[in-house]
């Protein structure tokens, strides 16, 4: 065996060796499917979800359409006659599988990757461009922003939003989110449901206002209305990825002026704490005045008091990062707004 291979080594190396490859490819002479020109041939991008659950609050296809190459535009609305599309699998009769393919989704995606609107244009470059001129707006993009920046895929594969805010680990993203979104966590026990805002949650380290045998089975969070912007900025742990400090701010914008503001602040205490002072002094800014944004990302350190200290973050530099990731957050959540 030894022998051959060192048979065969000395053969190749140094020798002189026919090429196989088509002589067309190495010549620039090949025909490729960009090269292909068929009278009446377009090309089809599809504008893909980069989130697996989203509701879509609209789609503005207004600039893609006015682009002088786009031949057409689609979204889900024009195909809803269609859906469901025919399934190979639906037929094969699967017990208990209801599968409900569309050719574009309409109010919500459900995994990364669907197709929420397409274009025709004559070439695959030109289609790939009209799609950047495709503007989608989520109702709530926040949630789906702090699900990517949980742990890593493994983690984010296997953890659940009811197990992460039962868990009530201090570092958790959820917890501070759905605090400054206002939402509500619906509750199931032996003795029926009862609803627990999400202020009123976390009662904790590790520690929730969940009795003995109640199980969180839905989330109820408050669209954004019109003029809102929400925003999440974590400092990760390079471990773990769990948030040594997170900052979650919803801001509205109303003519020129911000009237109402919603800052929660993780991974610094036990549990997430609301910064009123900070949103106090958001109040009546104007959404580009920077100065005024740190002067109020400062006052969130007033309610930082027993701040969390370890070998990776001391308490004190936790309450420096929420003051900074603050800044980020609020600057995010007014960009968000307009
Ligand atoms: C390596 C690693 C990195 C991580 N990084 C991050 C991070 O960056 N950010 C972050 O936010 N989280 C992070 N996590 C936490 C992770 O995302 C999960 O939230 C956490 O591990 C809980 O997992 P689970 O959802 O499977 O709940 P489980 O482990 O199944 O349950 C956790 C607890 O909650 C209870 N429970 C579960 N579901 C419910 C429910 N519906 N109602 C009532 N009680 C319930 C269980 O009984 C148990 O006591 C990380 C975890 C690991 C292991």
């Amino acid at each position: 065996m030894t022998t051959q291979l060192e048979e065969q080594t000395t053969n190749v190396v140094g020798a002189r060796m026919k090429r196989v490859e088509d002589p067309r490819m190495i010549t620039g002479a090949a025909k490729y499917i960009d090269d292909l020109k068929l009278s009446g041939m377009a090309h089809v991008a599809v504008l893909r979800s980069p989130y697996a659950h989203a509701r879509i609050r609209g789609i503005d296809t207004s600039r893609a359409e006015a682009h002088p190459d786009v031949i057409d535009v689609f979204t889900g609305k024009d195909f809803e006659h269609l859906n469901p599309l025919p399934c190979a699998w639906q037929a094969g009769g699967v017990e208990n599988f209801v599968a409900t393919p569309r050719t574009l989704e309409i109010d919500r995606v459900t995994f990364t990757g669907a197709g929420v609107a397409a274009v025709v244009v004559e070439t695959r470059a030109a289609a790939e461009d009209a799609l950047s001129l495709i503007d989608v707006r989520e109702t709530c993009g926040v949630l789906a922003a702090t699900a990517e920046a949980i742990g890593d895929r493994q983690v984010r594969n296997r953890g659940t939003i009811g197990g992460s805010l039962a868990h009530a680990d201090p570092g958790a993203d959820y917890p501070t989110v759905i605090t400054a979104l206002g939402a509500t966590v619906v509750v199931q026990g032996t003795g029926g449901e009862r609803e627990i805002a999400a202020d009123e949650l976390f009662t904790g380290v590790f520690t929730t206002a969940l009795e003995q045998g109640e199980l969180i089975t839905a989330v109820r969070v408050p669209a954004l209305g019109a003029g809102v912007g929400a925003a999440y900025e974590k400092h990760r742990h390079p471990a773990s990825g769990y948030a040594a400090a997170g900052v979650a701010a919803v801001v509205k914008v109303d003519v020129g002026k911000v009237t109402e503001a919603r800052i929660a602040v993780g991974g610094v205490t036990g549990t997430p704490v609301r910064a009123t002072a900070a949103e106090q002094a958001m109040i009546g800014i104007a959404p580009a005045d920077e100065a005024a944004i740190v002067a109020a990302a400062g006052k969130v350190a007033e309610g930082l008091s027993g701040a969390i200290g370890d070998t990776y973050a001391t308490g004190e530099y936790r309450v420096h990062l929420a003051q900074v990731l603050a800044k980020r957050a609020l600057t995010a959540a007014i960009e968000a707004a307009a």
